[in-house]
């Protein structure tokens, strides 16, 4: 029997234990598969909490199904009757110009339009940044050498101009990876982008031709993002996680089990894993999905090159503010998800989250539940504040931009410190020069969000296939 330990109990550990379960009943083998969590529950970044009728995400609110491994996932697990959608009006999102939250026009995605109208009669560029950003039209390819790793700053510039920079791809992008534009990787992280300057030059006309193609019903009446892509639970995101802990055999998963070192036993391949309560255990193969930082500590001993790579990975801390209200006590319409808030605006909030009108059951009808976020990589002195000041400068903003006066009946802030990975400019290299040193330790394997994508589907693909690598060694020499 191989013995299999997974060190972090996040998305990523737990799919990759779940796959080794799955693994096992397929081929007749059985893995003793254990999982070590360092904290007193699983999950990592995804938490749910019911309070009162309230039901509030405190990370991720959601995933996309465009990338497949999520959503196979929860279909392998049964739990596809507890899918939900976002809700089908509103289907928008703002920007903030000079104060004041604008629609983001009607399908414009991240970077450019693909729909012309909407976007030359939208009030979130001036009419010089809508001609600038017309240029894209006529301008020819730009260095399309594969090996030159642009920023996403350098790319929207050359292609858009600056505006389109500052107002759009910088607080759309912040969204997503709290990442600064300026070290941001965009082949590592939006390459689609890349390849519609290759294929068709223009980035616009390039996204006119794909709109055209795609369902209809995806792009119209939508902003921001194809909102129909976006997946969560009646129950909230927890209930993946609580799913994944219900089929592992309780006595796999060890919790407050924070591993502090690895030996590895070159002569065979195992390893001995040792826990902050002085327990040793011993197993044929691990598989590593904790934050590279983390993982650097562990391998430091056993590969110094490889700890290095890991430790070149940097990251930002963002915080979630929930906060509820009577619906009475908000002036704004709230007709659409949230907004996102340009660096350039110097406020507080990177962005915002109108969660009780963006899924259902979020909020009791005559309440609402908003998410404010904070921090990342271009405003670390935020996130860097207490509590009670981060709820000052939040609620600041909202008074400003919502009209909110009244204190929320409650909010919650929650703190993730370097949580999310920096897909910096040379990120592909850094990945490939870790993949390089893993070569000569095959019953190691990393995974999770710092690799090759940082949402929920990318941590369950990684997850997976380091189960699978892992459950196709061969049987190690008896040690
Ligand atoms: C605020 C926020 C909002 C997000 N929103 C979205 C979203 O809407 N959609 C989406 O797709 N993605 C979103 N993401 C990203 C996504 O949630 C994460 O990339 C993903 O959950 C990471 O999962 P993971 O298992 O790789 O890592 P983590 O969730 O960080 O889990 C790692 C686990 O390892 C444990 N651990 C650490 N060190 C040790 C050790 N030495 N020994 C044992 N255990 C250890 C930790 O306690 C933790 O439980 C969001 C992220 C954040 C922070």
């Amino acid at each position: 029997m191989k013995r299999i330990i997974i060190i972090g109990g996040g998305i990523t550990g737990l799919a990759a234990a779940h796959r080794l379960l799955e693994l096992g009943k397929e081929n007749a083998r059985v893995f003793e598969v254990t999982l070590l969590e360092a904290s007193s529950r699983l999950g990592g970044t995804i938490r749910t909490e019911r309070r009162d009728e309230f039901l509030l995400e405190h990370g991720p609110d959601s995933f996309i199904s465009e990338k497949p491994e999520a959503l196979d996932l929860v279909n392998r697990l049964g739990l596809e009757s507890q899918l939900i959608e976002t809700n089908s009006e509103h289907r928008r999102s703002f920007i903030v110009r000079n104060g004041r939250l604008r629609p983001v026009p009607e399908g414009f995605h991240l970077l450019g339009p693909s729909r012309l109208w909407p976007f030359i009669t939208s009030d979130i560029f001036s009419w010089t940044g809508k001609a600038r950003m017309a240029l894209d039209l006529l301008l020819p390819r730009g260095n399309t050498n594969q090996n030159i790793d642009e920023s996403l700053a350098q790319f929207v510039r050359r292609r858009f101009g600056r505006e389109a920079l500052e107002r759009m791809a910088q607080p759309m992008v912040a969204g997503i990876y709290t990442a600064d534009p300026e070290r941001l990787s965009l082949r590592a992280t939006m390459p689609r982008f890349l390849e519609i300057e290759r294929t068709d030059r223009s980035v616009i006309l390039g996204m006119l031709k794909r709109a055209g193609t795609q369902n209809k019903a995806e792009t119209n009446g939508t902003s921001g993002a194809r909102y129909s892509l976006f997946l969560s639970f009646a129950g909230g995101m927890q209930t993946l996680v609580d799913e994944l802990s219900l089929r592992l055999p309780p006595a796999s998963v060890q919790l407050k089990a924070k591993v502090t070192s690895l030996q590895l036993d070159r002569s065979s391949g195992g390893w001995t894993v040792n826990t902050e309560s002085g327990v040793s255990i011993r197993a044929d193969a691990i598989c590593i999905a904790i934050p590279t930082y983390a993982a650097a500590q562990l391998l430091q001993e056993t590969d110094l090159n490889l700890s290095q790579g890991l430790k070149s990975i940097s990251y930002a801390s963002t915080a979630t503010v929930n906060l509820a209200y009577h619906r009475e006590d908000l002036p704004h319409s709230l007709d659409g998800f949230g907004f996102v808030v340009p660096f350039i605006e110097k406020r507080s909030l990177i962005a915002c989250t109108f969660s009780s009108i963006k899924f259902p059951g979020r909020a009791p009808s005559e309440y609402v539940l908003l998410r404010a976020f904070v921090g990342g990589a271009l405003q670390p002195d935020m996130f860097a504040l207490d509590d009670v000041q981060t709820l000052q400068r939040v609620r600041a903003d909202l008074r400003m931009l919502l009209g909110i006066e009244k204190a929320p009946l409650f909010n919650e802030v929650t703190r993730w410190p370097r949580s999310m990975p920096q897909y910096e400019i040379g990120h592909q290299d850094r990945v490939e020069r870790i993949d390089n040193h893993l070569v000569q330790l095959p019953t190691l394997k990393l995974a999770g969000n710092a690799y090759r994508g940082a949402g929920i589907p990318d941590c369950v693909r990684s997850g997976e296939q380091a189960a699978d690598a892992l459950a196709s060694l061969p049987q190690t020499r008896s040690r």
